[in-house]
């Protein structure tokens, strides 16, 4: 099936007690158990309780593991609460390689949660495959991918890291949340586990937080690292509620529409803010001269709908520039209909790596002619005429 035969329909089906098209949800936190067969020693049913597993949770992690050509998927009330489990089926003194322009959560989580309890924490360029290969130690478990990464958007390797891993016996996870897996599938080019926040295009609404885990084992229910990640969810109790659930469910069925509406207008933004004079840098792998360009045709069907452009001055131009927008809304995330924009080293904090005349752009789905007329006259306060 086609992806978008895909989103419709994956994880769902007619509600047999009432014939219901669009599914039900099921709030109910505890499920019957027969005690006749309790007696009889039968093994426990598919549900008995909510935070272990749930009806529409099921079709989402259905849907989600389809979508993403896995086999199976545990979804978690964040992308960072995946994050967290993730890193959290790793061991005292086992060590993970994460990029050096990676999510700032994720090597918060690692770094100032995990360092802690054992966890070595290695940052390279994920992009220089030499740098990669001379980090990976004996006692390497995990290796980090993220591209194309927030919010230099550099593109990574996919199936060459994967292999680099592999061959020193680490497991290969690979963010897709900018990509979504309509525009970049991970597993298809070796890696173990994707992982999403959900909160940013899979819901696509800006209206729930969410993650999931996507893994490719072909046996993910004998796979014992599978299931270390499967006692967390229900062990650890880090789930989203059924609601949660239905409404990314919900969002899903637009997601291939909602997508090509974001690359197509990411793409004629970059080449407007690429030509004004009042813009220094452009980083967009849509853009010919990208240095990520190459690779992300190879591994991308299309390149998105996250850019960052760097405008000329500093950190009070950065912002002079923002508060002129009226399409765009200063706030961070992404993913939803509405255009964001975001001042990142400010958010990030002190230690972010981000230069301080960095402005990231989540593209929506507003007419592209709107958006360039509003860049083109928050601009201006910068001099430039485009
Ligand atoms: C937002 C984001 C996360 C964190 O997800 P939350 O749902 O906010 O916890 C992780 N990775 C990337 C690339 C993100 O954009």
């Amino acid at each position: 099936m086609h992806f978008e035969t895909l989103a419709i329909h994956a994880g769902r089906h007619l509600d047999p007690s009432t014939g219901a098209v669009i599914p039900p949800i099921h709030l109910s936190t505890t499920f019957w158990r027969d005690p006749w067969q309790t007696l009889a020693g039968a093994s426990l049913p598919n549900y008995t309780y909510t935070r272990e597993g749930n009806p529409t949770r099921v079709a989402l992690e259905q849907a989600l593991a389809q979508l993403e050509g896995g086999s199976a998927a545990a979804v978690f009330a964040s992308g960072s609460a995946a994050t967290l489990s993730i890193l959290q089926t790793l061991s005292c003194g086992d060590q993970v390689l994460l990029p050096q322009d990676v999510y700032y959560g994720t090597f918060k989580i690692a770094q100032g949660i995990l360092a802690r309890w054992g966890l070595e924490v290695e940052r390279v360029d994920m992009t220089d495959l030499q740098q990669v290969a001379a980090a990976l130690r004996p006692h390497t478990r995990l290796v980090w991918i993220e591209t194309p990464s927030n919010p230099m958007l550099k593109v990574t390797d996919i199936a060459a890291i994967a292999e680099l891993a592999h061959r020193h016996g680490a497991r290969c996870v690979c963010d897709n949340t900018w990509a979504t897996p309509l525009l970049q599938r991970p597993l298809e080019w070796g890696v173990d586990w994707v992982v999403h926040s959900t909160t940013k295009y899979l819901n696509g609404h800006s209206d729930v937080l969410g993650g999931v885990v996507i893994t490719a084992a072909p046996e993910p229910e004998s796979d014992p690292g599978w299931q270390t990640l499967r006692q967390i969810q229900s062990n650890g109790g880090a789930v989203p509620s059924p609601f949660e659930c239905w409404l990314t469910l919900r969002g899903l069925q637009t997601l291939p529409y909602r997508m090509r509406g974001h690359c197509q207008n990411a793409l004629e933004l970059a080449y407007f803010l690429q030509a004004h004079p009042a813009v220094e840098a452009v980083h967009y792998p849509g853009l010919p001269d990208h240095p990520g360009h190459a690779l992300a045709r190879t591994q991308m069907k299309a390149f998105g709908g996250m850019l960052s452009f760097q405008v000329r001055g500093g950190r009070p131009e950065a912002l002079q520039v923002a508060s002129q927008l009226k399409l765009f809304t200063h706030a961070t995330s992404l993913g939803g209909p509405e255009s964001l924009i975001e001042h990142r080293a400010s958010i990030e904090g002190p230690d972010s790596g981000t230069p301080d005349n960095l402005l990231r752009v989540s593209v929506g789905l507003e007419h592209p002619e709107d958006l360039i007329a509003d860049l083109k006259r928050g601009l201006e306060v910068l001099g430039g005429q485009s």
